[in-house]
């Protein structure tokens, strides 16, 4: 089988052979659309997954630990719950390391669009309309 070059999704610039597969079901029916993505617009949807993890793990665990440190080595004892305190510092930690960790995603995804924006591609939006719905997307 052959395949016909595709002008990327997701950059809109580069012909690509290359595709995202969508599966689709709809009741006992299977179809499969496949959204054109060029290898540089992949390796950026790869890497820029990779980045928020690593920021987000990097930025919720260190400073949860250094939160850690400078209660364990303040001379009072804090007040309060222990388990409920270490929650709480956690939550102070995860909501900037998520925000930082989708702008290091964007920062990543520049002259490409993200990987979700294949919900976008016409053939798919006319297969959701006519009542299929997503099993799993593969690349
Ligand atoms: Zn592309």
């Amino acid at each position: 089988m052959t395949k016909t070059d595709l002008t990327c999704w997701f950059c809109q610039q580069t012909q690509s052979k290359d595709g995202y597969t969508v599966e689709l079901v709809n009741h006992n029916q299977r179809a499969q659309v496949v959204v054109p993505v060029c290898s540089d617009c992949k390796n950026k949807h790869t890497i820029s997954i990779k980045r928020f993890f690593l920021v987000f793990y990097g930025i919720a665990c260190s400073g949860f630990l250094a939160h850690v440190a400078v209660l364990f080595f303040r001379e009072s004892a804090p007040v309060g719950s222990g388990v409920l305190l270490g929650y709480g510092m956690a939550l102070i930690w995860i909501i900037p390391a998520l925000i930082l960790g989708i702008l290091a995603m964007l920062s990543s995804l520049k002259g490409t669009k993200p990987q979700r924006y294949l919900l976008q591609y016409p053939a798919l939006q006319a297969r959701l309309k006519e009542g299929y719905s997503i099993g799993k997307s593969k690349s």
